[in-house]
């Protein structure tokens, strides 16, 4: 659909948009339709990605007017984007410091859920030190050879391409020495090997590399310079988790590997399906969901409960005003320094206290998993999964760390000399080299 006078000229009357965007829903959505050929639609149409520049696929809208299609996509109860790291970071980056190649060959597969990602930055030595990272990756011809280990890597078993960060010149400083890729997961020197977690599913995986190849042409950015790339791709992570949910009904997870394009979107709207619908409107909107639940329980004249829902609630409202504030002042001089650590910093305390009242609420009920227990078991979920967001994409005293020095102006941490070669660095026991 072609854009209006309205949005190319960037005024946007927000009651025509949200119509433009129900007659749009009206002719294409169905909750009958395979997720394949929803997102496909979805994509083409560009209102999946309204924010992005028209040449990427999107419609070029303000957040402001982007966050009424998605309100109307969700109002209308259509399946939202693709979930996992391809929209919420992969995206982001590419559309910042990629080539035009690899906008044209990475962003359409990864809006219509045909290709999935995942994030290869951790190592067993380098989580909140990230420079220090030893994967290597060493020039052979137009291609790379890459050796090294990644862990805590999301979704890697399902994943078709990685966002690779390796080091490429041990001689330089730890920053200046990395580089960043876009990696094929399916090859022979690629070894994903699962890590159980205490929810009982295995999320996240070790990642081996070994002789592990990966072309010139799947550089993004340049060489040597993938530590800038690197924190694109952990700015938006951070802003993502402290903003608390996207558009749509309901949500599923992209890629052949994931075995969902071909069923019905319709199995992805329901409420009670564990990682389904449920679980995406408890981590989008914990205070609804535990006002909910305290009602049916009959526990919302608990004065303990209700001191609680209230806090969770607060700690919501103020998040997403948050959100809002930091994305209107982003880049501007009246913006809020270091507002995507803060945010993410208080999306920590909204899961514990989730994490907490859930199982409060519901007493022993609250501790039941699978399918079959009462709402899909996301209580429980919820709590057992409650140390993830406090860890990834940076700990919380990591993000205290850059508040205090982005955003109140303390000193830096003390470090090794910002010029000496990553060579010389003692990692662990042992020199970095
Ligand atoms: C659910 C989950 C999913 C994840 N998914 C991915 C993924 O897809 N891809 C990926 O690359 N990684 C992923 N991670 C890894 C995550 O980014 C790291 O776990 C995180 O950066 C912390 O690193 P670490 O585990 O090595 O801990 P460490 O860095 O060893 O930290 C250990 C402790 O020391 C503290 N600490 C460390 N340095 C400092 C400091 N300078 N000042 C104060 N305290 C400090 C930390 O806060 C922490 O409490 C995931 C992690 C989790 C839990």
């Amino acid at each position: 659909m072609a854009g209006t006078l309205a949005t190319e000229i960037g005024m946007v009357d927000q009651v025509a948009l949200e119509q433009e965007v129900r007659e749009f829903l009206d002719e294409q959505w169905s909750p009958e339709l395979t997720v394949r050929e929803w997102w496909r639609r979805f994509a083409e149409s560009g209102w999946a990605m309204p924010s992005w520049p028209t040449d990427v696929g999107g419609k070029g809208l303000s957040r402001a007017d982007a966050r009424v299609v998605a309100a109307t996509v969700a109002d209308v109860g259509a399946l939202g984007v693709p979930t996992g790291l391809g929209v919420l970071l992969a995206a982001p980056t590419i559309i910042e410091h990629g080539t035009a190649e690899q906008k044209a060959r990475y962003l359409r597969p990864l809006i219509d859920g045909s290709e999935a990602w995942c994030q290869l930055f951790s190592e067993p030595g380098a989580g909140s030190d990230l420079a220090s990272l030893q994967c290597k990756a060493e020039r052979d011809g137009d291609e790379w050879v890459v050796t090294g280990q990644k862990v805590w890597t999301s979704h890697g078993h399902l994943a078709d391409l990685g966002m690779l960060i390796c080091r490429t010149d041990p001689d330089a400083p730890k920053h200046r020495g990395i580089t960043y890729f876009a990696i094929e997961m399916d090859q022979p020197g690629i070894e994903v090997r699962p890590l159980r977690e205490m929810t009982g599913r295995a999320m996240f995986n070790e990642v081996f590399l070994d002789g592990a190849r990966v072309a010139d042409s799947a550089r993004i950015g340049a060489l040597n310079g993938g530590w800038a790339v690197a924190n694109t791709t952990l700015a938006a992570e951070r802003a993502g988790l402290g903003s608390g949910g996207g558009g749509g009904a309901g949500a599923t997870f992209p890629g052949e590997k994931a075995g969902r394009l071909d069923r019905p979107c319709s199995d992805f709207l329901r409420t009670s399906a564990r990682g389904g619908a449920a679980a995406s409107k408890a981590a989008a909107d914990p205070a609804t969901f535990m006002i909910g639940l305290a009602t049916e329980y009959g526990r919302a004249g608990d004065v303990h409960i209700r001191q609680r829902l209230a806090e969770l609630y607060t700690l919501k409202q103020l998040g997403a005003w948050n959100a809002q504030r930091a994305r209107a002042g982003s880049g501007r001089p009246w913006g809020v320094p270091a507002a995507p650590n803060l945010g993410k910093l208080q999306q920590s305390s909204i899961t514990r206290l989730a994490r907490d009242l859930g199982p409060a609420i519901m007493g022993p009920a609250g501790l039941l998993i699978g399918d079959d227990a009462p709402r899909g078991g996301v209580v429980s979920e919820t709590t057992l999964f409650a140390p993830g967001p406090s860890i990834y994409g940076g700990t919380d005293e990591i993000q205290k760390n850059i508040i205090g020095e982005r955003a109140l102006g303390l000193p830096k941490e003390p470090g090794p000399d910002k010029d000496t070669p990553f060579r010389e660095l003692k990692v662990g026991n042992q020199r970095a080299d």
